[in-house]
């Protein structure tokens, strides 16, 4: 059929009709080893103590004990600091922590193991402990432990810590913490700025590299006007009006549908592939209450394969591109979507909503 400007609206009420009365996408709900490894993958990261802590959690747990005197865990905890900084002396962003100055005298011999734990109970854990379970911007819903850092006197470990224990993937879980805590600590070494980096990475020659923000962005972009045919002018999320003019004050953001973060661990293929790229709002991709690291809630995947099977039957000139991304057929590409998604949300947890949305305009 040749697509003409008259035949689209009917050709998208078709493709509608037909990704309507398809298969549902379905939620997944993430088990409790993938709450542990977002924790650590996804976690923030301004020093690594979130990594000896976390070491030092599966250090504890086989001996049962339900509360955990912050000495008992300065133990293991600054024995995993004290090892990591004989190997890579840069553990935090900041250079002035007077934790890790200690840490480095008792690696010099002119401290003693007691002192290095007295301090470790004073200093160590100031951060951390409020901020294990943050991933993204909020905690996630399950704990593996209770407590604040403030006027307690130690942690409560929580049952789900204990059941990760009983779990087959409990054995792999130190080392998994150990090849995330020295990916940060390399990039921090090459003393790649944070910003520029997040620690985000990519493959080259089977080995994970940092990645700067300016090799991801310039390809990215120029898909813009590309996109914006099937959008109209709109937000993919929310439907509010956007312009690709650049230098306009609503210039649109290219946004990846499932967050660009998680090519930290390679959970999706192609993750700037046309196939995930939608334009996007600065509200909702940036704002207050912006996407940023979640995934979009079920109803937005849903829309996004509608919007992908658009592009396709119109024969859009991003046909063959999303065929070789995400399959041959419709029941392929829906379950392409459907396995990454539930990647996606393994890995990051929470999900996202505009909080309001203009009438659909596709
Ligand atoms: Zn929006």
């Amino acid at each position: 059929m040749r697509v003409t400007n008259e035949s689209l609206p009917i050709l998208l009420e078709q493709v509608k009709q037909a990704t309507f009365e398809m298969i549902e996408f379905t939620n997944i709900s993430p088990t409790l080893e993938d709450y542990w490894r977002s924790i650590i993958l996804f976690g923030r990261n301004s020093a690594t103590y979130k990594f000896a802590l976390a070491k030092s959690l599966l250090e504890l747990a086989p001996s049962g004990k339900s509360f955990v005197t912050w000495e008992e865990l300065a133990r293991p905890f600054s024995r995993h600091i004290t090892e990591h900084l004989q190997q890579r002396d840069k553990q935090g962003s900041s250079s002035s922590s007077q934790f890790l100055h200690s840490c480095r005298a008792f690696n010099r011999g002119t401290l003693t193991q007691q002192q290095l734990i007295d301090i470790t109970v004073r200093q160590g854990f100031e951060n951390v402990i409020d901020a294990f379970h943050v991933v993204g911007s909020s905690e996630i819903p399950e704990r593996f432990f209770h407590g604040k850092r403030r006027g307690a006197k130690g942690i409560d470990i929580s049952d789900r810590l204990f059941q990760l224990l009983e779990q087959y993937q409990f054995q792999n879980l130190p080392h998994e913490v150990e090849a995330r805590w020295r990916l940060v600590e390399t990039a921090w070494q090459l003393d790649l700025s944070t910003h520029l980096v997040d620690v985000e990475y990519r493959e080259f020659n089977g080995l994970l590299v940092p990645e700067t923000l300016k090799m991801r962005r310039k390809s990215v972009t120029s898909c813009r006007s590309g996109l914006n045919g099937y959008q109209k002018g709109k937000c993919f999320y929310c439907f509010n009006e956007i312009s690709i003019e650049e230098g306009s004050l609503d210039l649109a953001d290219v946004d990846h549908f499932l967050p660009h973060t998680l090519i930290r661990v390679s959970a999706i293929p192609n993750i700037n592939g046309v196939w995930n790229l939608v334009l996007a709002c600065q509200t909702c991709n940036r704002g207050e209450r912006g996407k940023f690291y979640r995934v979009p809630a079920l109803h937005l995947l849903k829309r996004l394969h509608q919007r992908n099977e658009f592009l396709i039957t119109s024969l859009h000139p991003l046909k063959e591109t999303l065929i070789a991304q995400t399959g041959r057929d419709e029941a392929q590409r829906r379950s392409f979507l459907q396995t990454h998604y539930n990647e996606a949300t393994r890995l990051l947890i929470h999900t996202w909503q505009p909080e309001f949305e203009y009438p659909a305009a596709f």
